[in-house]
């Protein structure tokens, strides 16, 4: 699959999910625009090692929580590529407290960051692709964008709200050559669920191998973690001429956690 010449603008690309559709997408030959948090350094060696799959890479700073950081992140992208293919919304980030001691400054976090990021990005990514007669959009959402877990109340209200976004962008622009999907992981190995694999280790008093088979065993039944890779493969067939009429939808990749 060939996405040789376009241009991907990937948030939270420096670590997760995000980091394997930014390695994914350069495989296939398009140039990444990386955002998200870090060390600089850290953020510098992943740079140099997407650039070693032959595509251009360039690192933007923006706290994507901000409205205001999010379209000078598209400003700057649009201002330096002369306009931008693809859009993944990936950033994200989970608090876990049941309802009644969930702080309103982690409510208000959550839902600015895995939620309003999205609508402001797309808002202003929107012309550019319409001009252009193509565009994808690609929304992470969650398993929890299709079901609910407890405690996670902004986590699971901000990914049903990001697959409500996800079905009316794709209405507005169905005769405009762009689709705008969700992709809905179930547990997938990275640092947001290995601080889940941490607490519960804490919590229950065992083994990392135990905390892990039990995370699974709950909700996944597969039994195994899904790859970033994984996530990335799916995002890039999302970009290809193939997949130009799937739009609108919300594509689980959970091990049939969501087909219980
Ligand atoms: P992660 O913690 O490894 O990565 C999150 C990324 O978002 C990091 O690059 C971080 O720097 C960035 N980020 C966080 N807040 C930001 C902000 N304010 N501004 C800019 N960047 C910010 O987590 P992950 O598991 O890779 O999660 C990526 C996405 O996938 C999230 O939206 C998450 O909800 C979703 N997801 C993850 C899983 C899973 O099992 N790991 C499952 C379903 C959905």
């Amino acid at each position: 699959m060939s996405l040789k010449g376009k241009a991907a603008l990937i948030t939270g690309s420096t670590s997760g999910i995000g980091l394997g559709i930014a390695e994914e997408m350069a495989k296939a030959g398009c140039n990444i625009i990386m955002n998200g948090l870090g060390e600089p350094a850290v953020i510098r060696a992943l740079q140099d090692r997407i650039t070693n799959y032959g595509v251009r890479v360039r690192y933007i700073e923006a706290d994507v929580s901000s409205p205001t950081e999010c379209r000078a992140l598209m400003n700057q992208t649009l201002a330096e590529y002369g306009g931008l293919d693809i859009l993944v919304n990936n950033a994200g980030i989970q608090h876990v407290a049941p309802v009644e001691n969930f702080a309103t400054e982690r409510w208000d976090a959550v839902l600015a960051t895995n939620l309003s990021s999205a609508f402001h990005l797309i808002a202003a990514v929107i012309p550019t692709m319409r001009s252009k007669g193509y565009g994808r959009i690609i929304n992470i959402a969650s398993v929890h964008g299709l079901v609910g877990s407890e405690n996670k109340s902004a986590y699971v209200a901000s990914k049903h709200g990001l697959i409500g976004l996800t079905k009316v962008v794709a209405l507005e622009t169905a005769r405009d050559g762009i689709t705008c999907n969700a992709i809905c992981p179930g547990w997938v190995l990275t640092p947001i669920v290995e601080a889940q694999i941490s607490q519960r280790m804490d919590r229950e008093g065992i083994e990392r191998q135990v905390a892990e088979r039990r995370l699974l065993e709950e909700k996944q039944p597969s039994g195994r973690f899904s790859r970033p890779s994984d996530i990335g493969a799916l995002a890039v067939f999302l970009c290809s001429e193939s997949a130009g009429n799937i739009t609108g939808a919300s594509l689980p990749v959970d091990g049939a956690w969501t087909a219980q």
